[in-house]
């Protein structure tokens, strides 16, 4: 007889682990590692996954009472090695088991069953449409004479990416957002053709794409040593790390694709990570005019039924080049030579729901399972992987770092300035913008350039603050700025959640706290204050582009105003975060960022972290061209090490001061920090529940070096949707385990109706 662990898909903290099940033999063949089952638990039925077989019965059960599984759902969706990687992801995330094996299913997989009758076997529901998309799109040759209607921003999108090859429609619906009737009209206007395939192989095909990769004739000398490093680390095979430390425009993706082609001849595949926002249908097409159809595309944006086509492409073996965000790392792929996670820093990667992973976390393991190398890179590399490179090693594996300091056609470094606001406003100065901005800006204007300001809305008007000197009331006993509750009258810290009404703190309707001045406010400006003040400044003829939330909330829009910006002969570009990454206009000459400081008020330990990370991406989109560019930064607080690395192309300025904070107040990468959330309909059940989490937390961490609890304390958004929310934060050491502590923490409070808890690990969001 044989038996299988089942991980069943009840999501609850108290059944930890797999249950055994006996495998009827008429079922052998079928009940294997991946597989979906159903089986009978507490009297019911229940969906579960197999996570391994056996041929001895479980330790301390009579064999002939091991219930049998009832029956197989679905065909393995993964192999053994993912199951381990799964089980990791529970205890490390402190999540149930299902919920980390979740991501490994076949898209479209439903938890419900239903029958067709009382005698009809079981099915599992699922969301997929049917068959797999096989229609593949490519150019005509009267492609090149067709002119697309000014409004049609779709078909020219969809136009742009085939010249670089043909490709799936479902493809190409990933990156490019209502492709599918993009390309019915094209067809129907004789511009491109539709065929049906299954696969596009076969020498011809390959090479008409490969066509369009402008393979460089020969590498950097730091692409060289990324690749020999990420060679070495292949060769190791036991998860070793490669940090590609390149300057934005460096050839970081010339080393990705090198890299991945080193992979396939020895046999290996690759997956390969990019942010949401920047799996466009260009970064699309480098991977697939290098590769063709060897990739598959996996991203959020894919219906359920297109996700599936490319998943079930990697499963097959038939792709094994997997490009996509986040969650590419579940695709089926057996042999994986190479995990690549582009732009390492992004805070994305870090998913806000259960199982509340990171990618660059899960990536490492997965490369130790698989025997892969794991080639981080970026431009501003996170401090959890510098440090580890510094160390040399991280949980087992090698850890080192390779610098691509220059960009590859020798393109110069703008200029960069910054402007102290509180200097500007004591010199009489009240609009948002700065006098020497105002020269800039009227330079550009003068030249029929181009200009990109940057608002920062993050930490919008949370804040009181002093426009004379730039101080930010701060909790005495946690540095951390307070935040200011307009409706209560407080300043509120949220890291140790004591109050203060604002007439009992140093008066702030009154005086700065600092200096003694009497204009303190509440902080921030908006979008369209910045437009309206430009409009009164800029001649006529010059056009202004406001690019937010609001003017971007139609589908397709941010492409539009996009197109707007690369059009118009002269323009001025005003908008949020959602700028700052990824434009690439030669003609911008002039990079504006308003207010540069208003996250680094956040109670949030990264503030400063992101705050350069914007800044270093925002001043790249200068002097991309051949004109030189220029970058002007106003804030109030020159003097962060932030502004003042910027200013002198020096990360090191930034990093000593920002280690140090770090390693004094004992945060990342000097510890793990992690955020446990009790949210609930009544605040008395909220902070009865979350006082009985601190205390079972302070009671098994005890007084273990290198741990702390802090709170618990409101959360800085202390009321979402009519839920009140307050949390604990827990710190501990790197290399400690803290998963399954606050996991039976948690669990040991028992259900308590309408209260529930999130454990978040190597928390991202504080707030
Ligand atoms: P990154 O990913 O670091 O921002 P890219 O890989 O996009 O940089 O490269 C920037 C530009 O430099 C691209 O246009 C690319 O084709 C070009 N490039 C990359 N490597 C080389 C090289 N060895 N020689 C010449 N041009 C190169
Ligand atoms: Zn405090
Ligand atoms: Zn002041």
């Amino acid at each position: 007889m044989r038996y299988a662990s089942v991980a069943l898909d009840i999501p609850t903290r108290a059944l930890e682990g797999a249950f055994d099940y006996a495998v009827p033999p008429e079922l052998e063949g079928d009940v294997v590692v991946g597989s979906t089952v159903l089986v009978s638990f507490s009297h019911r039925m229940a969906v579960g996954y197999v996570t391994a077989t056996s041929d001895a019965p479980p330790d301390g059960v009579a064999p002939e009472r091991v219930l049998p599984v009832s029956q197989v759902l679905a065909p393995a969706a993964f192999d053994e090695g993912a199951a381990r990687v799964a089980e990791w992801m529970a205890r490390e995330y402190a999540c149930p088991l299902c919920e980390a094996i979740r991501p490994f299913l076949a898209p479209g997989q439903k938890v419900r069953v239903t029958r067709a009758s009382e005698d009809a076997p079981w099915e599992l529901q699922t969301e997929r449409a049917g068959a797999v998309d096989a229609r593949w799109a490519a150019l005509t040759p009267t492609a090149d004479d067709y002119v697309p209607a000014r409004s049609a921003s779709r078909q020219r999108a969809v136009i742009e990416a085939l010249r670089e090859g043909p490709q799936r429609v479902a493809e190409l619906s990933a990156t490019i957002p209502g492709a599918s009737s993009a390309v019915a009209a094209l067809e129907r206007r004789g511009v491109v053709a539709v065929t049906r395939r299954r696969e596009l192989r076969g020498r011809d095909e390959t090479t008409l794409s490969s066509a369009a990769a402008p393979r460089p004739r020969r590498l950097t000398d730091g692409q060289l040593t990324a690749l020999a490093a990420i060679d070495e680390a292949r060769a190791a095979a036991r998860g070793d790390a490669v940090l590609v430390d390149g300057v934005t425009g460096s050839g970081k993706t010339e080393v990705y694709l090198a890299a991945i082609e080193r992979s396939l001849a020895a046999g290996g595949g690759a997956l390969v990570l990019v942010p949401e926002i920047s799996l466009t249908a260009q970064t699309v097409g480098r991977f697939r005019s290098r590769f063709g159809d060897e990739v598959a595309v996996l991203h959020s944006r894919l219906s359920t039924g297109e996700r599936f086509d490319q998943w079930d492409l990697v499963r097959s073996g038939r792709a094994r080049v997997v490009v996509g965000a986040r969650s590419a790392l579940f695709a089926p792929l057996s042999e994986v030579g190479l995990i690549i996670i582009d732009e390492e820093h992004e805070s994305s990667y870090k998913q806000d729901k259960a199982p509340r992973y990171h990618a660059r976390e899960v990536a490492a393991r997965l490369a130790r399972e698989r025997g892969a190398a794991l080639v981080l890179g970026s431009a501003t590399p996170s401090l959890e992987s510098l440090e580890r490179c510094r160390a040399g090693r991280f949980r087992g594996a090698r850890w080192s770092r390779v610098e691509m300091p220059e960009r590859p056609a020798g393109a110069v470094l703008p200029r960069v300035t910054v402007v102290d606001m509180a200097e500007q406003f004591r010199g009489g100065g009240r609009s948002v913008f700065s006098a020497p901005l105002v020269d800039a800006l009227r330079g550009v204007v003068e030249r029929r350039e181009k200009a990109v300001l940057l608002l920062n809305r993050r930490g919008f008007a949370s804040f009181l603050m002093c426009r004379e000197c730039g101080c930010v009331p701060e909790c005495p006993h946690c540095s951390t700025a307070l935040t200011y509750h307009e409706r209560g009258h407080m300043l509120a810290c949220h890291t140790c959640g004591r109050t203060w009404p604002v007439r009992a703190f140093p008066d702030p309707s009154t005086a700065c706290p600092n200096c003694g001045s009497r204009y303190l406010a509440a902080y921030g400006v908006g979008t369209q204050r910045v437009e309206d003040e430009l409009s009164a400044l800029l001649p006529e003829g010059v056009e202004v582009i406001r690019m937010d939330a609001d003017t971007t909330r139609a589908k397709g829009a941010h492409q539009r105003l996009l197109e707007r910006f690369d059009a118009a002969e002269c323009a001025v570009l005003v908008g949020t975060q959602m700028i700052a990454k990824g434009l690439d206009f030669p003609e911008v000459t002039l990079v504006g960022v308003i207010n540069a400081d208003t996250m680094l008020k956040l109670p949030d330990f990264r503030a400063a972290e992101r705050t350069y990370d914007l800044l270093e991406q925002v001043a790249g989109r200068a002097g991309r061209g051949g004109r030189p560019g220029e970058v002007i930064v106003q804030t109030y607080w020159s003097t962060h090490p932030a502004m003042r690395a910027v200013a002198a192309h020096d990360r090191s300025v930034f990093l000593d001061a920002e280690l140090a904070e770090r390693a004094e107040a004992s945060y990342p990468p000097f510890s793990r920090v992690s955020n446990v959330v009790v949210q609930g309909r009544s605040e008395r059940d909220v902070r009865a529940a979350c006082d009985a989490l601190a205390a079972a937390v302070r009671e098994r961490v005890g007084g273990a070096a290198g741990w702390e609890v802090l709170g618990p304390a409101d959360c800085v958004r202390a009321r979402v949707k009519d839920r009140v929310r307050r949390h604990v934060l827990v710190k501990c050491p790197p290399e400690a385990e803290v998963g399954n502590l606050l996991a039976s923490c948690a669990a040991g409070l028992g259900r308590r109706a309408g209260i529930t808890i999130a454990v978040d690990v190597d928390a991202y969001d504080l707030m």
